[in-house]
């Protein structure tokens, strides 16, 4: 039996990352997609664990290759999600998290709709900027931009097939683990 893909998307700073964390912790047997991506790493990112970091140059090479199933460019940068690892790992009948921003959703949605699309909401732009500032890992520049993305992200936000706002990471988390739940018992 294949396995249940799963896309998560939300604005930087909504808390993705720790929900996702949280929920990988509890549920080992699911497994996070790794992207390529032509952004520098961050301290303590490393390739292949976090992404794998490649050039632009090998990143359209990819594309031109017709290697990714989904691919965007977000502030600045190209992110893409390699074809064959999600056609590998479902096919093993792992449940497979792609974490990624709106405009690859809408591209897996189309080509897999029966993917399962979850969007995390921020309580508040106010409460998502204060995020962003507090990890401290972008200069300004990129916190604008990252800002920038936020109000388009939203209204594509109201096309997923689940929305869980992030005031609190205990409920968000439940939430996000009840989605699970439901529908990694349903093949449908
Ligand atoms: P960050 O630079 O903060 O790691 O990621 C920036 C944005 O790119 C986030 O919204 C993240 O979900 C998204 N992203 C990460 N990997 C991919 C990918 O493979 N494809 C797409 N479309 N977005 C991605």
């Amino acid at each position: 039996m294949s396995g249940r893909l799963f896309i998560i998307s939300g604005c930087s700073g909504v808390g993705k990352g720790t929900l996702l964390k949280l929920l990988l912790e509890k549920n080992p047997n699911i497994k996070l997609s790794i992207s390529a991506t032509t952004r520098k790493p961050r301290t303590g990112e490393e390739d292949g664990v976090n992404y794998f970091f490649i050039s632009k140059e090998e990143f359209k090479q990819a594309i031109n290759n017709n290697e990714f199933l989904e691919w965007a460019q977000f502030s600045d940068n190209y992110y893409g999600t390699k074809k064959s690892f999600v056609e590998k790992t479902l096919a093993k009948g792992i449940d497979l998290i792609l974490e990624i921003e709106v405009q690859g959703a809408k591209q897996v949605k189309e080509k897999m709709p029966e993917a399962i699309s979850i969007f995390i909401m921020p309580p508040s732009i106010d409460v998502l900027e204060a995020r962003l500032r507090g990890r401290k890992t972008e200069d300004e520049l990129t916190i604008q931009k990252r800002l920038h993305e936020v109000q388009r992200e939203i209204e594509a936000g109201e096309k997923f097939d689940y929305k869980i706002v992030n005031d609190n990471i205990e409920d968000a988390l439940a939430n996000l683990q009840n989605i699970f739940n439901t529908k990694r018992n349903t093949k449908c």
